[in-house]
């Protein structure tokens, strides 16, 4: 199967006389026939459900499709994003450990990694993405266990060098974590450059109606973690009776770990109301996509010929710094977020989100209507102008997530509210 027919067709597959739709199965339990069955789920020996905190068949039918489109072993299904992140990280980190962070990654991510995971003893050093290898190398400490980073950075609008970082992270014997969320595996799939682990807030674009909160971790199955860097692969779990995840679970230990200890212990998935209407997402993704990134494509090329613009993020515009890693890449297209800067204060930035009509002014991004944020009077509204451009933000910026609707509908409100200024 394509990738547009595996969106349709992956996961469920209805047998004679089964409903057509995927099934909510809305249970916390599964009934068996013997003790002898039950004791075969909890030692992990025989396949199946045991408790809907670390599987449903609702779930797993959405895990089994993002696994098939990413081109992984299997998946995992959380409650967001963030979840995936921690999870992705803390399975194979504890106390002591370390990890390397490309710097232009979601704001959300950056407090995880340098706030909250430094206070449970596991430090992050962010590096410059397009930085040459031997920088990103000094980054490098003894307790380095992995190589983090985004394909199309939120909201940088970067792309990153995947192949540059898995080679890296090779070297070093540690996995490249990838989060693909803009990019969605009908963009790009980074387990085809390299990548070993990726996740997703399938919040995005996956599930693109902004209806449900979720995120996911996709196992590619290729990383060694019988290296000698990763002992809780290669000794006892002590919490499983013993189990040793690299000889029992073999390609599929990373992602076997993370449900059956991790989320057991942890509790972030997701239920199965909540997979039903990310399926429903995934059922017309690579559809949503190809419009997406054509509309973007158009905006970008728009706004960079207009006098009131300073300057646009898009990387398929010609003048990108990222034009030709967005060909390697993204071949089909850089999904639907922009950045761009209008000239002026931040006032004139306010002006523009007010004069507005058809885009809505939310706190959200690849959602199929057109939406835009003005980081100054909003995310970031706490700074001034002088430590706005210190972060990177110019108080004329705007994030503008181009939606499905007609794109010259979308340029003429646009046109409209830039005349207002
Ligand atoms: C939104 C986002 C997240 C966090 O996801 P939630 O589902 O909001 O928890 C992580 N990474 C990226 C790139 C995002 O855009």
């Amino acid at each position: 199967m394509r990738i547009e027919t595996k969106c349709l067709h992956e996961g469920y597959k209805p047998k004679n006389g089964d409903p057509r739709a995927l099934p909510i199965y809305q249970s916390t339990t599964y009934k068996y026939d013997s003790a002898e069955h039950i004791g075969k789920l909890f030692d992990l020996t025989a396949a199946g459900h045991m408790y809907s905190r670390i599987s449903n068949p609702t779930v797993a039918a959405v895990e089994e499709k993002i696994a098939a489109l990413e081109g992984g072993v299997g998946a995992l299904c959380t409650t967001s994003g963030q979840a995936a992140s921690l999870i992705s990280i803390l399975n194979i980190m504890k106390a002591g450990d370390h990890f390397i962070s490309a710097s232009t990654i979601y704001g959300g991510t950056i407090n995880l990694f340098a706030v909250t995971l430094k206070k449970f003893g596991i430090e992050c050093t962010f590096v410059e993405p397009d930085a040459p290898e031997e920088e990103i190398q000094k980054a490098f400490q003894p307790n380095t266990k992995a190589v983090f980073g985004e394909t199309i950075a939120n909201p940088a609008i970067s792309v990153l060098d995947i192949e540059k970082f898995a080679k890296i992270a090779h070297k070093n014997n540690v996995p490249l974590i990838i989060d693909n969320t803009f990019a969605t595996p009908i963009l790009c799939r980074p387990i085809e450059f390299g990548a070993d682990i990726v996740i997703h807030s399938t919040t995005k674009y996956m599930d693109g109606h902004a209806v449900q909160i979720g995120g996911v971790i996709v196992d590619s199955g290729n990383f060694s973690w019988t290296n000698g860097k990763f002992p809780e692969f290669t000794e006892p779990d002590e919490s499983y009776h013993g189990v040793v995840y690299a000889k029992q679970f073999g390609k599929e230990a990373y992602i076997t770990k993370a449900r059956v200890q991790l989320m057991r212990d942890l509790g972030a998935y997701p239920s199965a109301n909540a997979a039903f209407l990310l399926n429903l997402g995934l059922e017309t993704l690579s559809v949503r996509m190809e419009r997406h990134c054509s509309n973007a494509k158009k905006v970008a090329e728009f706004l960079s010929r207009s006098d009131k613009v300073e300057f646009v993020n898009y990387p398929t515009l010609e003048g990108s710094k990222y034009h030709d890693l967005s060909k390697k890449y993204l071949p089909l297209g850089c999904s639907g977020v922009i950045s761009f800067s209008i000239y002026g204060d931040r006032e004139a930035g306010i002006a523009f989100m007010d004069g507005l009509q058809l885009a809505s002014n939310v706190v959200h991004v690849a959602d199929i209507r057109t939406c835009v944020l003005h980081p100054a009077s909003s995310t970031h509204r706490q700074l001034t102008d002088s430590q706005l451009i210190a972060a990177g933000i110019t108080p004329g910026l705007i994030r503008l997530s181009v939606g499905l609707e007609n794109v010259d509908d979308i340029i003429e409100d646009i046109r409209q509210a830039l005349e207002k200024i």
